[in-house]
């Protein structure tokens, strides 16, 4: 499972190879860790066009919060980062472009800066949503997508590109402190909305889900487990759900996190009925995480294959959701994020079934996310992983396996921590105002890019 590849290209000669064979050269990502919780570095803050003095303020305030302290003044499109200090993180803020002009200053302002940004370091980009009723604000703030696509593919060095597009800098604090944090290491290429909701922002930054109760699904190993730790790291009381077969793992799990243990199929027609039984203080956080491959070409593909990935995938992540939120088991501010896969949103050869049940966990999302949190205050996102090194991936045959890990902008495979700071990102009690979305944590693969 270990990218030997990686460690190669760190060492001289790796580097001197394959640079000479034109081979990928991936960078080491910095990943958050207690020693090292934020970016080693300044924050430099750009301007492009002219944004709602009331957002600048906001975002002024917000920024001097976010983890690496800011150097550049938010005004003056072309300003450069002070001489010797690469900055680890660069916010422009182009919320006030409004038409092809503007656009212009996001060259100018970017252009002398970006060499200079530190090996994993970030550019954020700021928009503003898209105004229907003008077509030229529309035109240049969709330009943005674009250009954060391309710059997050070119930029190389463990350094990532994100757009957010925001209507109040308040509601986006928890958002850009996730991109602005070693915690958002494989997330590259991504636009976040983030709405106008109050966003409350917890006593503690650093265990956000202190007094909260949070259910991870197919807990016991991998992606879920990482979930758990991340969960629980950051304060909640994690019940680790898994099935029978696993109930070692997932009690052993429990006790190192001072959690619970809750084994069940979650495919039975009575798991939501379990869950909230075995759950009668409520329930704040649900990730739906619990997923299987059953890989065929579709001409191969026998119905129990197809059926088996679309109960686990998709029927059960339905029938929990509606039992859990119908029985209020989830309270209001309660949390949903559901795992998707980047299979559904590109589509993979062998994996009708899967890539099926993913692009129904998005419609799902998307669906329901306006309606849950209008009736019940619960927001419903989704992460959609890409390559993430894991027992599922690592059953892949080695060549194909290799070309996975190597086809996105960081040339390399996520870990489950990724899938989990993300996750965590989304659960938190201050992202209220993100809702809806699907964030790929996938290093900005080049499928479906
Ligand atoms: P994994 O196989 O290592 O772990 C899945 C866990 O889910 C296991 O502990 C398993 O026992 C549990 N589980 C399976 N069926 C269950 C059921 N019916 N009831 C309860 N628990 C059940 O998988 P992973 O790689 O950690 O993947 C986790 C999630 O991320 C899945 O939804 C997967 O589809 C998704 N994903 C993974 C990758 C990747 O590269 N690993 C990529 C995209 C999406």
């Amino acid at each position: 499972m270990a990218d030997r590849y990686l460690s190669f290209t760190g060492t001289a000669p790796g580097r001197f190879l394959t640079r000479r064979l034109g081979l990928p050269q991936p960078a080491a990502l910095q990943r958050w860790s207690p020693e090292r919780p934020a970016l080693d570095g300044t924050l430099l803050c750009l301007v492009a066009g002219k944004p709602d003095p009331d957002l600048a303020a906001g975002l002024a305030d917000v920024l001097t919060r976010t983890g690496p302290h800011p150097c550049g003044a938010p005004s003056g499109a072309s300003a450069a980062a002070p001489s010797g200090q690469p900055p680890a993180a660069v916010v422009l803020d182009a919320t006030g472009v409004r038409d092809v002009d503007a656009l212009g200053d996001v060259h100018a302002a970017l252009h002398p800066v970006v060499r200079s940004v530190a090996a994993s370091g970030r550019v954020v980009v700021l928009g503003a949503p898209l105004d229907a009723a003008d077509h030229h604000q529309a035109a240049a703030q969709q330009a943005l997508e674009g250009f954060t696509r391309s710059l997050g593919k070119e930029i190389g060095r463990g350094r990532t590109v994100n757009l957010v597009r925001l209507a109040d800098a308040s509601a986006a604090e928890s958002t850009l402190r996730f991109l602005l944090s070693p915690k958002s290491a494989y997330v590259s290429g991504q636009v976040i909305h983030v709405g106008a909701d109050a966003a409350t922002a917890p006593e503690d930054w650093d265990r956000p889900l202190a007094g909260r109760t949070a259910l991870v699904t197919g807990a016991a190993r991998g992606i879920g487990e990482a979930v758990a730790e991340t969960l629980a790291r950051d304060g909640a009381h994690v019940v680790v759900l898994d099935v029978p077969a696993a109930e070692k793992d997932a009690r052993a799990l429990a006790e190192r996190l001072g959690g619970t243990a809750l084994t069940l199929d979650i495919t039975a027609a009575d798991a939501g009925e379990r869950i909230a039984a075995a759950l009668p203080g409520g329930l704040d956080v649900l990730i739906h995480n619990a997923g299987v491959t059953r890989d065929r070409r579709l001409v191969n593909m026998p119905a129990e294959r197809w059926s088996t990935v679309m109960e686990v995938n998709l029927a059960s992540v339905l029938r929990t959701t509606d039992a859990l939120l119908a029985s209020g088991t989830l309270r209001p501010g309660g949390r949903i994020v559901a795992t998707a896969s980047i299979a559904g949103l590109a589509g993979n050869a062998g994996q009708t079934n899967y890539g099926a049940s993913k692009a129904g966990v998005v419609g799902l999302v998307r669906s329901l996310a306006p309606r849950a949190l209008e009736q019940h205050g619960v927001t419903v996102n989704a992460v959609a992983p890409g390559f993430v090194e894991s027992r599922m991936t690592a059953a892949i045959p080695l060549f194909i396996r290799e070309a996975g890990r190597r086809m996105n902008s960081l040339a390399q495979g996520g870990l489950p921590v990724d899938v989990a700071e993300t996750t965590a990102w989304l659960a938190h009690p201050a992202s209220g105002a993100v809702n809806g979305q699907v964030v790929r944590v996938c290093g900005q693969s080049l499928l479906g890019a």
